[in-house]
């Protein structure tokens, strides 16, 4: 299966499955914005709930809040949004379609990488053990040649870039041949900057209107209320304040699902430390934050780290925790340090002081600050691109089964009487009464007992419980587990203590 075979099917999936469904379909859909349907708010919730109990509940000097969306729109000017959070843009004539110049051009120079990637991997075969990778690069004409343009060209892009030329960017899609992948044409406009935030009007009356903004990031909430949470929770440095919530940007999109949306939600945490102190703690919570996806059971190789060429006018390191997606290793997580750079601001455009006594030093500072920042749908898009499992069974039968981490799985237990009558269906609602207090647990009577399995294969349900005549005589019940199939006989009373062990966070956070 292709890559975009694959990104396909999850998209299909998604919507089979009440996971995800495009935003206001029936009107067509809207852009790069999507509901999360019956599956997939649980499934989201959870984990939310899994990124919040660790980070709030784990750490003594991390505390959560839940800032307002709306903010006065000073906000935006002292945190320099306003100003600069822009993306250059750059519209094809022909297709009349937009993109963002960086990125036609990030995909340029990935493609030279892979390029170079194929010609080793061919000599890794050819060679066999004898192959010494740097002495291959280093030496082959073909790789020096591809390697070559590939770093002058980065070269020039991040000078571009960190200049803010956009002719030169204009200029260099023009020399790379760059075409539309639409229409296939070089035939671009000129690069213009576009800033990403919605804008509406707050105020009943016109005349008393004023602009506000709908907020790009979550991160400037927490620091407007820097001062009332350390004070209010008498928090010593280093401390963090966590939130999750939503945050919207007008991105220029093409089609990449849950990557790339113009409404989307994600968790957030701000560290607060002494100035000096934080590029260890950036290397702290970069090691910590990778351990954390790793702990969703997705294996290391499917994520990378990527240092940033251009920094953000905050931050003095950043590094990106990538993922591959099915378009490639792509961001899903930063960790950013971004030194005093907003509550300074936030100091001088309010006139408030914020500042910090520290006891140890006898000295009042503005504290630094490190932020690791993870998109909500980007780890939901991950985790299911990485649960989802076509299976060849060994009956010769197929299933599409979704491994998610039983602790995140939507629905944690579905109860099966084998036929829905002599009193079996009776007993599984009474089964489904006990357990509904401590899981999501879902009933299900309809067709034969293999498609009900599948069913909850395809939601990535772990356990099924199916009640059949001998429970009537016995009280036990068949529990089915998805990933590996096998079916165990128990006593009714052990299900719950049975599940409650797989499911526990404590399990996983450890
Ligand atoms: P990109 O370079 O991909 O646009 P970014 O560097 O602008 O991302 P940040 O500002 O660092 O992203 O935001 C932190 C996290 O928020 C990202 O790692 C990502 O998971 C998530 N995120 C950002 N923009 C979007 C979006 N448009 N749709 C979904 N998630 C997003």
């Amino acid at each position: 299966m292709t890559q975009e075979e694959f990104f396909k099917k999850i998209i299909a999936h998604s919507k089979e499955y009440g996971f995800v469904f495009q935003s206001s379909e029936i009107y067509d859909g809207l852009s790069a914005v999507y509901d999360y349907a019956q599956n997939g708010v649980e499934l989201k919730n959870n984990i939310k709930q899994y990124w919040w109990k660790s980070m709030v509940y784990m750490h003594e000097n991390i505390v959560g809040i839940d800032s307002a969306i709306f903010m006065h729109p000073t906000t935006w000017k002292a945190s320099g949004h306003i100003d600069a959070f822009n993306d250059p843009m750059i519209d094809n004539k022909d297709s009349k379609k937009r993109y963002r110049a960086d990125v036609l051009m990030e995909e340029f120079l990935t493609k030279i990488e892979d390029k170079i990637e194929k010609e080793v991997e061919k000599a890794a075969k050819r060679f066999g053990e004898t192959f010494n990778r740097e002495m291959f690069i280093s030496t082959n004409p073909r790789v020096v040649e591809y390697k070559t343009k590939h770093d002058s060209i980065k070269e020039r892009f991040v000078k571009a870039l960190t200049n803010n030329d956009l002719t030169d960017l204009k200029q260099l899609i023009v020399d790379c041949e760059i075409v539309c992948p639409i229409s296939g044409t070089r035939n671009w406009t000129e690069v213009r900057q576009f800033n990403l935030m919605f804008s509406t009007q707050m105020g009943s009356l016109s005349e008393e209107a004023s602009t506000i903004y709908l907020r790009p990031e979550t991160a400037q909430g927490i620091f407007v209320n820097y001062l009332n949470v350390q004070k209010t929770g008498r928090m010593k440095i280093p401390f963090g304040i966590a939130q999750i919530g939503k945050a919207f940007r007008n991105e220029i999109v093409a089609r990449q699902f849950l990557f790339r949306m113009k409404e989307f939600e994600q968790m957030e945490m701000q560290f607060f430390v002494r100035p000096g102190e934080e590029l260890k703690w950036f290397e702290y919570w970069k090691e910590q934050r990778l351990n954390w996806h790793l702990s969703l059971g997705i294996p290391r190789e499917k994520y990378k780290f990527h240092v940033h060429d251009k920094l953000a006018h905050y931050a003095n390191a950043a590094v990106d925790i990538e993922f591959e997606f099915p378009f490639g290793f792509k961001e899903i997580e930063g960790i950013h340090s971004r030194t005093d750079f907003d509550l300074s601001s936030h100091q001088k455009f309010s006139g408030k002081k914020i500042q910090y006594f520290d006891p140890e030093l006898n000295e009042s500072y503005v504290p630094y600050v490190v932020e690791t920042s993870i998109g909500v749908d980007r780890t939901f898009f991950s985790i299911l691109g990485y649960a989802y499992n076509e299976e060849k069974l060994e009956d010769g039968t197929e299933r599409v089964v979704l491994k998610i981490p039983p602790m995140l799985a939507p629905v944690k237990l579905a109860i099966l009487p084998l036929i829905n009558k002599d009193g079996l269906d009776e007993l599984g609602h009474k089964v489904f009464s006990d357990l509904k207090y401590d899981f999501n647990c879902q009933y299900d009577e309809k067709d034969s007992i293999g498609k009900r399995y599948r069913r909850q294969d395809a939601i990535g349900t772990p356990f099924c419980i199916t009640i059949d005549h001998d429970t009537l005589n016995d009280n036990t019940v068949t529990i089915r587990y998805r990933d590996t199939m096998k079916q165990e006989r128990i006593d009714i009373s052990r299900i719950n203590e049975i599940i409650s062990d797989k499911l526990s966070f404590k399990t996983f956070l450890k």
